[in-house]
């Protein structure tokens, strides 16, 4: 895709100067690697901002979905079941094991995987399942970890979309026995590249930990007593993540107001746009707000005409089990995730939008609709 010099962007991270005297700070003591405080720090402080016991951070979000999967011991013969509406590291990280993952439908209100459509697809096989809270939005966690136990099923959270997003006042990353996020650049709190694994399981995050820095015996240097990787995150990735992280829940609180200036500036376009809902006793982190097209004919004119205009705008992902590597494995239709991929608009949703900014957006899609509006009109008189 070509680079585009967009007036609202998409995703722009808020970085200032405590990021950059964290990382003077490494600079100037010589700790690049992945040695130095700030890694132990961020560990410590981004756990506890989930509610959760321990962190293990490691180089992206797509390692700590691995590393999960890994250390829960899970392989060739297994199925893990993931959603196939995500952002497709969550299949791939199953495939890296060597296990296989099985796609699961997802509820239209939420683009959440529920017990409901998680069931058709359980079989001797599956081993995990893998929630995704896309876009910021948690899914039912009590409903799917009541559902894991009865079938004995580890449940491992991918929450790269929603850091700080709560079910009953319970945050995101404490649920399952180890959970996933990523600090990619356009993620609620960014590292650069980054991810973390939390869990409540101190022998979890020892193997972990075990795992990630090449399988080497914590109390024997260069002993390796299983066949580890090399993911771990650096102390220059930690440094921006500590001088994030007094920002999160400003930043979730700032993220809902945007997502909710949309709503009410388009709420006038009821009859050809909706957003998700948020369920009673779930607050999401509103991570991308997405606008959801009645008729998805016109989504892609709608893209083209935000991005003429200066405003960079995405697809919905696209459903995981459509795409070539997975099209064969793949167990048949999945109606709604198939049918509402093809409905979102993300839009720009990031910190450091202003109101002004927020209404001109909305002027421009409104524009759109219009357009495409007096088009049909002029072509069923034509
Ligand atoms: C971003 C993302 C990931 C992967 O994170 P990386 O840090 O880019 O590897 C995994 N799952 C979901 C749902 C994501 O949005």
């Amino acid at each position: 895709m070509k680079q585009m010099d967009y007036r609202y962007r998409l995703a722009d991270p808020e970085l200032g100067s405590s990021e950059l005297g964290f990382l003077s700070k490494c600079i100037g003591e010589g700790m690049i690697s992945s040695q130095g405080r700030f890694v132990q720090q961020f560990e410590e402080e981004f756990s506890a901002a989930c509610g959760a016991q321990y962190g293990v951070s490691v180089a992206n979000g797509t390692c700590a979905l691995h590393l999960a999967l890994e250390t829960l011991g899970v392989g060739p013969g297994d199925e893990v079941i993931v959603p196939s509406l995500t952002f497709i590291a969550t299949a791939n990280a199953v495939t890296y094991t060597g296990a296989t993952p099985v796609f699961a439908d997802v509820e239209p209100g939420t683009l959440c995987i529920s017990p409901d459509t998680i069931r058709p697809r359980v079989s001797p096989k599956a081993k995990a399942i893998i929630p995704v809270h896309l876009l910021g939005q948690p899914c039912d966690m009590p409903a799917i970890c009541g559902f894991a136990k009865q079938h004995r099923l580890q449940v491992i959270e991918d929450a790269a979309e929603a850091h700080g997003a709560e079910v009953h006042g319970q945050r995101v990353g404490s649920f399952g026995a180890i959970n996933c996020f990523s600090f990619y650049g356009n993620k609620i709190i960014t590292t650069g590249e980054g991810g973390m694994c939390t869990t409540n399981d101190a022998a979890l995050a020892d193997r972990m930990r075990l795992l990630r820095g090449h399988g080497m015996d914590p109390n024997r240097r260069y002993w390796h007593s299983v066949i580890g990787f090399n993911y771990r995150m650096t102390n220059l990735q930690a440094a921006v993540g500590v001088a994030q992280l007094p920002y999160l829940n400003a930043w979730i609180e700032k993220r809902r107001w945007v997502f909710s200036r949309y709503c009410e500036l388009l709420g006038s376009l009821g009859n050809l746009l909706y957003f998700l809902e948020e369920p009673q006793g779930t607050r999401s982190a509103r991570w991308m707000s997405t606008l959801m097209l009645k008729d998805p004919h016109g989504r892609d004119n709608l893209l083209d005409y935000l991005s003429e205009q200066g405003i960079e705008s995405r697809p919905l992902f696209w459903p995981v089990h459509q795409m070539p590597p997975y099209k064969e494995s793949s167990k048949g239709a999945l109606a709604v995730s198939e049918d509402l991929s093809r409905r979102g608009v993300m839009l720009p949703s990031h910190t450091k939008l202003s109101d002004e900014d927020i209404k001109t957006i909305c002027n421009v899609i409104t524009a759109a609709f219009a357009k495409t509006e007096s088009l049909r009109r002029s072509q069923a008189h034509s």
